[in-house]
């Protein structure tokens, strides 16, 4: 078996792990850039500072050529840094093997796409690690508490992380690992520092104390306790009744709040709560409830770390004269009434589906297959005129609106699409698979369609 070559951080103090030829130490993080490039893992040695040993896991994690490669710890940095590095070992061997596993998984990723994307990297770093999660941290001081130091790290950048994330699990490539928290956030500033407080029911003042009343059966009035104590007896301050026996004279109403602001009484305070960052005061059901997860990677994301991301390739069929989706069925529907009233002009929709190009990348690359779908656009574009429109939904389905297109110009136009895939094909040795489904109006049209239900029906064509 091929040595790895580990890059070893010398902290000062004893070693925990013997000298060995594979191994080559570095005391000072300017010493990194030397030997970090030909290194297969690194490990922290030695007693201390802690600090220091921080510093170069933060190193390892923030550069792109070592950034998913496997970092071990002799013990324990705290939780926050052993959430960034691989593990705690407790030998050589062991280093070696949990190496050996990363590393061959690694060797599985498109190393290029490393230096491109933080999506990659992160995707990357995962796939490297499939019993491995992103794990959030408790940031007891910070707005929003939770964060992902290790995706923070990888990203490279001060964006905002948790979007970043939220939007790789909506893309498909994350998925919930574990539910570890619920908090809740002001909605006007997203912050979780909430102060919960009571407040008066009438005015929202927080002055209010809990106070005993007396309500007196004699002239019916209500008032504060102490204000009956007359020495060593009670007396109502209104009337003058002078109150013997609970239950019989006088009793204790249900209110036990007054407010000092308004005077108001009641019986229970609500309550608020109150944003320490921007004062808005929202009750508990306005409060924005966020679920705090861990992440694994999903199947689709396993696929994209192994090709790099499509989405930008597949985008590159946007540049036909693109309208968003929503935009592009209003004026298909639109298109729909015109046709009726004016029949003698066709119009024409196109469905393309391509095949998935994570195979195909995979098998030419990625360089490769932008230069297929490049080329391909290309293709396309020489095909449309400027009144057509295209849209894209669902990653490789692209939807061609042809107005003032009959049955005839549609085949014409259908047969050279065709012609396309051979083009393509002979170009660079390999076929790039795709289906086509076409709508023609008035001959097409069923009664009652409009754009969703066509475009419905040709997405079940396309599959079929
Ligand atoms: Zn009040
Ligand atoms: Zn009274
Ligand atoms: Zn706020």
């Amino acid at each position: 078996m091929e040595e790895l070559r580990f890059v070893r951080f010398r902290l000062k103090g004893e070693t925990f792990f013997p000298d060995r030829p594979w191994i080559s130490d570095i005391t000072s993080l300017e010493a990194f850039a030397d030997l970090a490039d030909g290194a297969d893992a690194f490990l922290i040695d030695g007693e201390g500072p802690v600090a220091d040993g921080r510093e170069f896991i933060r190193l390892v994690r923030s550069r792109w050529d070592s950034c998913a490669k496997p970092l071990f710890l002799p013990t324990s940095l705290g939780e926050e840094d052993d959430l960034l590095a691989d593990c705690v070992v407790s030998s050589l061997d062991e280093a070696l093997g949990r190496a050996r596993e990363i590393n061959a998984r690694l060797a599985e990723v498109n190393g290029e796409a490393l230096r491109e994307s933080k999506d990659f990297r992160l995707l990357a770093y995962l796939f490297a690690r499939p019993d491995g999660a992103l794990r959030p941290y408790r940031y007891p001081f910070t707005p929003q508490v939770y964060g992902y130091p290790l995706a923070d790290l990888l990203a490279g950048e001060n964006g905002d992380t948790l979007f970043w994330i939220q939007t790789l699990k909506e893309r498909g490539f994350l998925t919930r690992a574990s539910l570890v928290d619920r908090i809740r956030l002001c909605p006007q500033c997203a912050c979780s520092h909430l102060n919960y407080i009571d407040v008066c029911t009438n005015c929202g003042s927080i002055d209010i104390v809990r106070r005993e009343f007396i309500h007196c059966f004699t002239c019916g009035r209500v008032g504060p306790s102490e204000d009956f104590v007359q020495e060593n007896h009670l007396r109502c301050p209104f009337c003058s009744t002078r109150l013997r026996h609970l239950g019989s004279d006088y009793d204790h109403p249900l209110e036990s709040y007054s407010c000092n602001a308004c005077g108001h009484r009641f019986i229970e305070a609500d309550v608020v709560a109150q944003c320490f960052c921007c004062r808005t005061r929202s009750r508990p059901d306005e409060l924005t409830v966020k679920a705090i997860n861990s992440y694994r990677i999903s199947e689709s994301g396993k696929t994209s770390a192994r090709v790099g991301s499509l989405e930008d390739v597949y985008a590159l069929l946007d540049s036909l004269n693109y309208v968003v989706p929503a935009y592009f069925t209003q004026l298909l529907d639109w298109l729909i009434l015109l046709n009726q009233r004016y029949a003698d002009e066709g119009l024409t929709l196109l469905a393309l589906r391509f095949a998935d190009l994570a195979p195909l990348s995979e098998r030419i690359g990625r360089q490769r297959t932008i230069q297929l779908v490049d080329g391909l656009a290309g293709r396309l574009r020489q095909l449309i005129r400027s009144t057509d429109v295209s849209t894209r939904t669902a990653l490789g389905t692209l939807w061609l609106l042809l107005p003032r297109t009959d049955a005839a110009g549609a085949q014409v136009l259908s047969r050279r699409i065709r012609e396309l895939r051979k083009l393509a094909a002979e170009g660079l040795g390999v076929p790039v698979d795709f289906r086509m489904a076409a709508f023609t109006a008035p001959g097409d049209f069923i009664e009652g369609d409009n754009a969703a239900r066509i475009m419905a029906r040709l997405t079940g064509e396309l599959e079929s």
